[in-house]
């Protein structure tokens, strides 16, 4: 199986791979039994559910919000508020498009706001005291190619492609307890990789993977 996983703004297939590793998800995504659908069906119904009745709802975000990071890669740490207002700090914004920067080649993405609202929102549910560690965010096609020659089922394209993408850790939280807060929020893609030690975590459509 081979997820949809579209961006509003290009209709291409984007694989919806996390390769720092070059994984796919090609495994049946975990649908909440609640929503009582199977087969073929379920992987679709899981991109485009709403959250039912008795599903807690999205938490609701803050005026001000803060975020930490530490990127295993390069050593940078970051932590501060990066909205208030109703709107993006700037100095904030430009400090955390370097963080998230693509360590290969140095290149930055734009910065995706719902993205840093999801780890906001995933953080807070987890009660983090300890920084997001990010081990990939931004990739430039030049550095998917790169791990597409050491990885050889990694997907051509990618959401980190997009800038929507990060895989991350946290000191003493386990990426099952990391990936079922997310999935509780539906902040968007969710794999949970906890064999190898951590949780890709995406802006586009909700569905679950794990390997
Ligand atoms: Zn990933």
């Amino acid at each position: 199986m081979r997820f949809a996983c579209f961006d509003p703004a290009d209709t291409a297939d984007m694989g919806c791979d996390c390769s720092l590793c070059g994984d796919q998800p090609q495994v049946e995504p975990v649908v909440p039994r609640r929503t009582a659908l199977a087969g073929i069906g379920a992987a679709f119904a899981a991109l485009t559910l709403a959250p039912s009745a008795t599903e807690a709802a999205p938490m609701r975000l803050p005026a001000t919000r803060g975020l930490s990071f530490v990127n295993v890669n390069t050593g940078e740490s970051w932590n501060g508020v990066y909205w208030r207002d109703g709107k993006l700090d700037d100095a904030a914004g430009k400090a955390i498009a370097r963080i998230l920067r693509d360590h290969r080649t140095g290149a930055h993405a734009r910065l995706n706001v719902p993205l840093l609202d999801a780890l906001w929102r995933v953080g807070n549910r987890l009660d983090a005291d300890e920084p997001w560690r990010i081990l990939s965010a931004y990739r430039t096609a030049r550095s998917q190619n790169q791990i597409r020659r050491v990885e050889k089922t990694a997907a051509r394209r990618s959401m980190h492609m997009l800038g929507r993408a990060v895989d991350v850790t946290m000191l003493g939280r386990s990426p099952n307890a990391i990936a079922s807060v997310a999935g509780r929020e539906k902040i968007g893609g969710i794999g949970n990789y906890g064999k190898r030690g951590f949780v890709h975590l995406d802006t586009g459509p909700y569905r679950i993977w794990r390997r």
